[in-house]
């Protein structure tokens, strides 16, 4: 995950310059298709619906604030990054992104393997039926027991993310009578954010082994020798909202670079790089990210021109898409409980969530999108900041976006693009509880993930 573009210091809404502010939109009632999921639309009667149902219905009967996913969509995008990608590469959801067991029997449906970094992500996707060959355990630092279950499962591709690991993974696998296929993370220098990438000379993070000194082709050398291993390649993920290829470029060159050391060591072609996910969505109007097979085209390119000059075979490529599957196929639908104008200032409206239900406004200084949804206006528009109801002033839903200056207590308001990283690190602070995950298609709405009750925070309250 990483900050947006912004530049640090005050923005534009902060300091109100005249002249500066944000262009308004040209319509407030239009809902931009780039940022709302495939089946949202506004019909000529003003009415939005998801899945061909009225948001407005869907309020009362499942309450606010709550997330919609428009599992159509969710599909769409599953098929796109498959076919994009083809069959002689391997498309591996982020779960952590957003996971439930309804969403695990979609991948496993739309043939998508799946990405889990706990205990817990492992669990959801058995219980769901995930087959254990097409699920990757990732993290920096699992549990000796989220490892044996993993290898007990039978997950086909365990990432390895030190020497340390190498080790215990080794030996785990072995006392299980198993020999567990790992990939090795590595850090190639390059760290990837929106529009641009970095390329540093050494990698300061807790994950991964960086090429750079050596160390990752000493994780390759250990885990070779290793019985209980089977090692089928190198993995690396460099950023998340990326929006250009530039930065995968240089991954690709220098994972390559490593497998080409590798065969002249050890005269060993290792079969597998994984380039990671962090491909961009749209959050605004503003944001153009790439279509799935430009990615793959590009990415493929990039791959096939570094192995020919290395003298490899194409390896086998993956990628892991989590925020560009699950992102924009849901949005938040929020109850507006007041609006405050502060003269000379700006407009609050607050709402019926904040961030309990999204964080990524306060931790990342993200950029979201805003409407009205349950009523059209002719109103002027209005500069507002969408704020939650949390004891915290950084609980701020969406910084800066124009609703219509008429907009009142009891309106419905929905903030587009939540699907990836809005439930998954939602939490309870303030005993919010937490909203439910609405799945909607062909006009039915259904519950994959239940609101949370009072009785839910009491029965881990033990007295
Ligand atoms: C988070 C993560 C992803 C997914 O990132 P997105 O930005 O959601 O695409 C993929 N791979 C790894 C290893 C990750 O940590």
């Amino acid at each position: 995950m990483s900050r947006s573009a912004h530049p640090a210091g005050p923005r534009y809404a902060d300091v109100l310059p005249e002249g500066h502010h944000p262009a308004p939109p040209a319509d407030l009632n239009a809902l931009d298709p780039r940022v709302w999921s495939r089946t949202v639309a506004r019909d000529a009667a003003g009415t939005v619906t998801v899945g061909g149902l009225d948001v407005g219905h869907l309020a009362e009967e499942f309450g606010t604030p709550a997330y919609f996913l428009d599992e159509d969509d969710f599909r769409a995008r599953c098929r796109a990054w498959r076919e994009a990608f083809g069959p002689d590469a391997d498309v591996f959801y982020a779960g952590k992104a957003f996971l439930s067991r309804a969403v695990v029997r979609w991948l496993a449906e739309e043939e998508l393997n799946l990405d889990v970094c706990s205990g817990g992500e492992l669990s959801t996707a058995l219980a769901a039926g995930m087959p254990a060959e097409r699920i990757a355990l990732h993290g920096n630092n699992k549990s000796t027991e989220e490892i044996a279950r993993a290898v007990e499962a039978g997950v086909g591709r365990i990432v390895v993310d030190s020497f340390q690991e190498i080790v215990r993974v080794a030996h785990i696998a072995q006392k299980a009578g198993k020999r567990q296929r790992v990939q090795i993370r590595v850090t190639v220098g390059v760290e990837a954010h929106t529009h641009e990438f970095i390329a540093t000379a050494h990698e300061d993070q807790k994950f991964g082994l960086p090429l750079a000194g050596g160390q990752a082709a000493e994780a390759v050398r250990r885990a070779l020798k290793l019985d209980g291993l089977e090692l089928v390649g190198v993995h690396s993920h460099i950023g998340s909202q990326i929006f250009d290829t530039s930065g995968f470029e240089v991954a690709a060159r220098r994972v390559v670079g490593l497998l080409a050391e590798v065969r002249d060591e050890h005269g060993v072609e290792l079969p597998e790089i994984d380039l990671g996910g962090g491909l961009g969505i749209a959050y605004t109007s503003e944001d153009d990210p790439r279509e799935p097979h430009e990615i793959a085209t590009a990415l493929r390119a990039i791959v096939e021109r570094e192995c020919a000059a290395a003298g490899l075979a194409v390896p086998r490529l993956s990628v892991e898409p989590g925020r560009a599957i699950v992102g924009p196929t849901a949005f938040t639908l929020y109850e507006v409980g007041t609006v405050k104008e502060l003269p000379g200032l700006r407009t609050y409206v607050s709402v019926d969530g904040g961030m309990s239900d999204n964080i990524r406004t306060a931790l990342y200084d993200a950029d979201y999108s805003v409407a009205l949804v349950s009523r059209t206006s002719t109103a002027e528009p209005m500069l507002s900041r969408v704020v939650g109801k949390h004891c915290e002033s950084g609980d701020i839903v969406v910084r800066d976006a124009f609703l219509p200056a008429d907009l009142a207590p009891g309106d419905l308001i929905a903030v587009p693009a939540t699907g990836a990283y809005c439930r998954s690190m939602a939490s309870n602070y303030n005993h919010a509880l937490r909203p439910p995950v609405v799945a909607v298609k062909d006009g039915t709405a259904r519950v994959i993930v239940r609101r949370e009750t009072e009785e839910d925070l009491l029965r881990l309250d033990v007295g």
